[in-house]
């Protein structure tokens, strides 16, 4: 099957990849395995082409990626200020990935705003907004993993992506897939696994290391999600699960146990829009799942500064946690009426 991306601006984009002397690589704030992924393996790529490069994270990520990379590949914004800032700010080429708008760029998002560097994204999210001056973006892609697996080869560097590149490639199919199970009916999704497949990667590995990997605490506060902190509105085919900081604290959060949580109501039979709260030091944090075609990423857009994909998106809001969830509950029986 052919590549799914955009020939013509990956080439111009090589251009500007081999006439650059450093570039810095940027993820979503938050960032998950798809987000790390990328960022990873494009890095490997980079550098494959000899070029200094560096990929800044804007905050922490969660433990379970921590395999994924060494030190010197990925820095964190948050816990090294000065050295990212001056390390971007002597960039000359910036690359976004897994995210479109500088509002998920946490704290950097000023800073490369105001940055006179070229900048290429490269991202599978709807509604890109225009800060880049080569855009690669294209939701019919699972990941932006998938995206920069097509990139290099478009690129005619197939045989570059090395083991190392193709983990990193994988984990972030795998993770924004649920596995391969949601966002990714492409027969070409398959045939790129089968081709990190025969470059050498260690699947077992990996999914024991992203799936396997948990603390007992995490697996504890699901326990109590899927039981004191779930509410069910079958009459909209809603569900919501709360957890306020008391109760995070008390399950010893660490930052990404709480991944995935908000997927487990949708297996619940008539269940087909899933939210969690989530009450953090300055806002409420909260995800949204829906299935099939109810675009749940309007209400994430509408009602909580957020947005992301039709079945996956996330928002926040500085209200108490039960006034965001009275907000929920107010606006969502017009959502359902209008699906
Ligand atoms: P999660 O619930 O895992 O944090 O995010 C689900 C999806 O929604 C991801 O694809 C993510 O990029 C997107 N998303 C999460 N939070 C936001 C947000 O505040 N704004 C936008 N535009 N997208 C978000
Ligand atoms: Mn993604």
């Amino acid at each position: 099957m052919q590549n799914r991306i955009n020939q013509e601006l990956s080439l111009s984009a090589k251009e500007y990849i081999l006439e650059s002397n450093q570039i810095s690589i940027i993820p979503h704030a938050g960032p998950d395995g798809d987000a790390i992924g990328s960022s990873l393996a494009l890095l490997r790529y980079l550098k494959k082409l000899g070029k200094q490069v560096k990929a800044i994270c804007p905050n922490a990520y969660p433990e379970f990626l921590t395999w994924l990379h060494s030190p010197e590949e990925l820095e964190v914004f948050e816990t090294a200020e000065k050295d990212c800032t001056a390390y971007i700010n002597a960039s000359d080429l910036i690359f976004i990935v897994d995210h479109n708008s500088f509002k998920r760029s946490g704290d950097l998002g000023k800073l490369l705003e105001e940055h006179k560097a070229t900048k290429i994204m490269i991202d599978h999210h709807p509604m890109p907004e225009d800060i880049a001056d080569i855009a690669l973006t294209d939701t019919a892609m699972c990941s932006t993993c998938e995206m920069i697996y097509e990139f290099i080869d478009a690129l005619g560097d197939n045989d570059l992506i090395d083991e190392g590149i193709a983990e990193c490639i994988y984990t972030g199919i795998i993770t924004d897939t649920g596995g391969l199970s949601y966002n990714s009916s492409n027969q070409r999704i398959y045939e790129i696994v089968g081709n990190l497949m025969a470059k050498g990667i260690d699947k077992g590995k990996i999914h024991g290391n992203i799936y396997d990997n948990f603390s007992a605490h995490r697996m504890k506060l699901l326990g109590y999600c899927l039981n004191e902190g779930l509410e069910l509105l079958p009459e909209y085919e809603a569900a919501i699960i709360h957890l306020t900081k008391e109760t995070l604290e008390a399950f010893e959060h660490q930052d990404g146990d709480t991944e995935g949580f908000v997927n487990y109501p949708l297996s619940i039979k008539g269940i087909n829009i899933s939210v969690i709260f989530m009450e953090r030091d300055d806002a409420v944090k909260i995800s949204f799942r829906s299935k099939g075609d109810i675009p749940i990423n309007q209400m994430a857009r509408d009602f909580f500064n957020g947005g992301g994909h039709i079945n996956a998106a996330g928002g926040r809001t500085y209200d108490s946690m039960p006034k965001a969830i009275e907000k929920f509950k107010k606006e969502l029986p017009a959502f359902y009426k209008n699906l």
